[in-house]
């Protein structure tokens, strides 16, 4: 499930959006867009929009820190 929060992108708009797909969800903010805050929907408005879409399939998404505990071998280990 695709999600955008609209306040991400117009600060102090509570507006929502939930789709399966990017495009779908593209659909609603977009009309959202152009029916609440007059905008145009150009190609610009698109991309900045698209950038804010998350995906809330993983419930972990938002912490991707957690793989750097992989590299916890020191570099230089004395062999002798
Ligand atoms: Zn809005």
């Amino acid at each position: 499930m695709k999600t955008l929060a609209c306040g991400e992108i117009m600060s102090g708009c509570a507006a929502t959006f939930a789709a399966a797909t990017e495009d779908a969800l593209l659909a609603q903010a977009g009309r959202h867009a152009a029916e609440v805050h007059g905008l145009e929907v150009t190609p610009d408005v698109v991309e900045l929009v698209r950038s804010h879409i998350r995906d809330d399939g993983k419930p972990d998404a938002t912490s991707s820190n957690r793989e750097t505990s992989e590299a916890s071998a020191p570099l230089v280990s004395p062999i002798v």
